[in-house]
């Protein structure tokens, strides 16, 4: 995904607030409506009955039915895909939305004509109910535009990013696979050894913020001065987004091209049996700072640099039980409770192999990824694996 800065007149401008707008309403009706339905009875409308029910409203509502019915369905899909995320426990439930607050829209089936460059710095993107809008053609927009979100961010600005499913790439075929380890220290940890942390604000923009986070808080309510403060606040934290979501491109690529299978942890088993590790929600000692600093990533970014890897390696991702990763010694195969020294150290009391905690977390998913290639005899196929290697049957207490 790649962001654009919009240019919109503003004539065009008001079109895309209505917009926005109208996504807000949708989405907050769907979000009354599961609020409603959760107390009750039966299950609440899915994508399919809510777009019936959108249909309904549009008849009824002139100036619903005068907007776009592509911006008010994307928003009913935005929200099915909340409520998946919600009930596979990576994201919270989906809340009300507030005018002005994180606003935008989607548009698909967009069709290759629909982008187009029209100088050196300057594209062009159709959209409904508003024709042609300018956009900063800062680099290349990839062939293929599936469809697009237009977004306004907390400092005013308007920005296009387009969805091109990435071109799967080949694997290197060596049969080389490496284990994937969500850090609560660090962003990621390969089994190779390798430790990578995404990206955050550098030493002088972290001491800017946090100037202007006092600023904030000595700041009058409703003061221009404060509606400054916050824009400027907004804008730092939208330079840090946009530097993990480069970061997580460029490591996706980056496995994708190296290893022919990649395994991460099934997201979908509770990660309350990470307890002796510590997690976001029970977090061990020394967790909550640390994992202050980490929370983007690990609430969007792990999730994203998944999806972009199974784009990218189509049939090379495979998921395994995280049950043990933490505790088990990737060197013996011994699942010990106590064999952490600390929270970035794991030193078996077996055979005394000593490693990175979270390095040797990979390592063991790597072997449960392995076990699971190797029972099916053949490449994987990407559907999540649930096997958990035989050998933890020893337990040390
Ligand atoms: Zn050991």
């Amino acid at each position: 995904m790649s962001r654009f800065r919009l240019q919109s007149t503003p004539a065009q401008e008001r079109v895309l607030l209505e917009h926005c707008g109208h996504a807000r309403f949708v989405w907050n009706l769907a979000v009354e409506q599961h609020a409603h339905w959760r107390t009750g009875r039966r299950a609440a409308p899915g994508f399919v009955a809510q777009c019936r029910q959108l249909t309904e409203a549009r008849a009824a509502n002139a100036w619903l039915a005068a907007g776009s019915v592509t911006v008010q369905q994307q928003a009913l899909k935005d929200f099915t895909q909340a409520m998946a995320n919600f009930v596979r426990r990576t994201h919270r439930r989906p809340a009300w939305r507030r005018r002005g607050r994180g606003e935008g829209f989607r548009i698909v089936a967009v069709k290759p004509g629909d982008v187009r460059r029209i100088s050196r710095k300057v594209g062009e993107v159709k959209v409904p109910k508003v024709g042609w809008v300018r956009f900063r053609w800062s680099r290349a927009v990839a062939d293929g535009v599936k469809s697009y979100r237009v977004t306004r961010d907390g400092a005013r600005r308007w920005h296009i990013a387009f969805n091109v499913l990435p071109t799967p790439i080949p694997p290197p075929g060596a049969g080389a696979v490496v284990g994937v380890d969500r850090g609560v220290v660090v962003s990621a940890a390969l089994s190779t050894g390798e430790l990578l942390s995404a990206p955050t604000l550098r030493g002088t923009e972290k001491a800017r913020l946090l100037r202007l986070q006092r600023k904030l808080a000595r700041a009058q309510r409703g003061s221009n001065r404060r509606g400054k403060v916050k824009t400027a606040i907004a804008r730092l934290r939208a330079r840090e987004t946009d530097r993990r979501k480069d970061w997580v491109e460029k490591i996706s690529t980056r496995l994708a091209r190296e290893f022919d299978v990649i395994a991460f942890e099934d997201l979908k088993i509770s990660k309350m049996t990470r307890s002796a590790r510590g997690t976001l929600d029970v977090p061990g000692r020394g967790v909550r700072q640390k994992a202050g600093l980490n929370r983007g990533i690990l609430a969007n970014g792990w999730g994203l640099l998944v999806t972009r890897l199974e784009h990218k390696a189509p049939g090379r991702v495979v998921k395994v039980d995280p049950r043990f990763t933490s505790q088990r010694c990737s060197a013996c195969g011994v699942v010990d409770r106590e064999a952490r020294e600390s929270q970035a150290a794991f030193r078996c009391r077996s055979c005394g192999f000593a490693a990175n905690a979270d390095v040797n977390a990979a390592l063991n998913i790597r072997f449960a990824a392995g076990h699971a290639v190797a029972a099916r005899g053949g490449p994987p196929l990407g559907e999540p694996m649930n096997r958990e290697p035989q050998r933890d049957l020893l337990l040390v207490r």
